[in-house]
């Protein structure tokens, strides 16, 4: 057994017991193996494990390795979304996990239109308005909602969010639960379906599934520490 392939038992378990202590049920949780800066053999090995659901950041990244899988992979777009690498991005991933305004949005989804693709998208909300931070500040999520709901290819299905840097995993547990509820807010105010939450990486997934998270990105506890100088990627 590959060490790939423990971890990634390793994972699910925790996972499951994390939901299962949350009174959740553990299928209602999602597991996103974010393979980024790790080579195509290793996402092999995770799919051969079982694995079917994997997150990448950048295109210029993804495109070459996702061309030396199988199809059938369900491969999600965690990073930020440039609109001008739109076109290319969504016939790669069926989910979207970093719509980070109201702009973006609509470009999506007049390419999804163009394309004939009807990705699910998550918004990305900055819950601790921090300045370094894209994403919809929490008190304009309330406003662009009225104009997303009426968005035609693209399903809006939830919101995502990364949290401050922290200490202790469990300083997180404030952003989680303050994103729960503000996703909990709005459903109530515009009775609309808003099922999923993306939150929750390595350090921290099992407060986040605590707390209300449908889909984790869990990347180092899968595949090991990343090594940024190869992808060239910062941070
Ligand atoms: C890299 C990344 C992750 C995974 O981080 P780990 O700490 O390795 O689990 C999750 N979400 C996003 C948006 C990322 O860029």
């Amino acid at each position: 057994m590959s060490c790939i392939s423990e971890q990634l038992d390793e994972i699910q378990e925790r996972i499951r017991r994390a939901a299962i202590a949350a009174g959740r049920h553990p299928d209602s949780v999602k597991l996103i193996a974010v393979s980024k800066t790790f080579p195509a053999d290793a996402v092999l090995q995770a799919f051969k494990a079982g694995q079917k659901c994997f997150g990448e950041s950048r295109l210029q990244e993804a495109a070459p390795k996702i061309g030396l899988l199988p199809e059938g992979l369900d491969w999600h777009f965690i990073g930020r979304v440039q609109s001008n690498k739109v076109r290319k991005i969504l016939p790669l991933f069926g989910s979207i996990h970093a719509v980070d305004s109201l702009k973006l949005a609509k470009y999506t989804d007049g390419v999804a239109g163009d394309l004939g693709v009807a990705p699910k998208a998550f918004l990305q909300v900055n819950i601790a308005g921090e300045v370094t931070k894209g994403g919809f500040a929490p008190e304009d999520l309330d406003r662009s909602i009225e104009e997303l709901r009426f968005l035609k290819h693209l399903k809006i299905v939830g919101l995502m969010t990364i949290p401050p840097a922290v200490e202790e995993a469990g300083q997180s547990r404030v952003w989680f639960r303050k994103l729960r509820e503000l996703r909990d807010e709005i459903v109530a105010k515009h009775s609309i379906g808003l099922p999923d939450l993306s939150m929750g990486m390595s350090g921290d997934f099992e407060i986040a599934i605590e707390e209300g998270a449908t889909h984790v990105r869990v990347g180092s506890a899968i595949f090991g520490m990343r090594d940024y100088k190869i992808s060239g990627e910062l941070g």
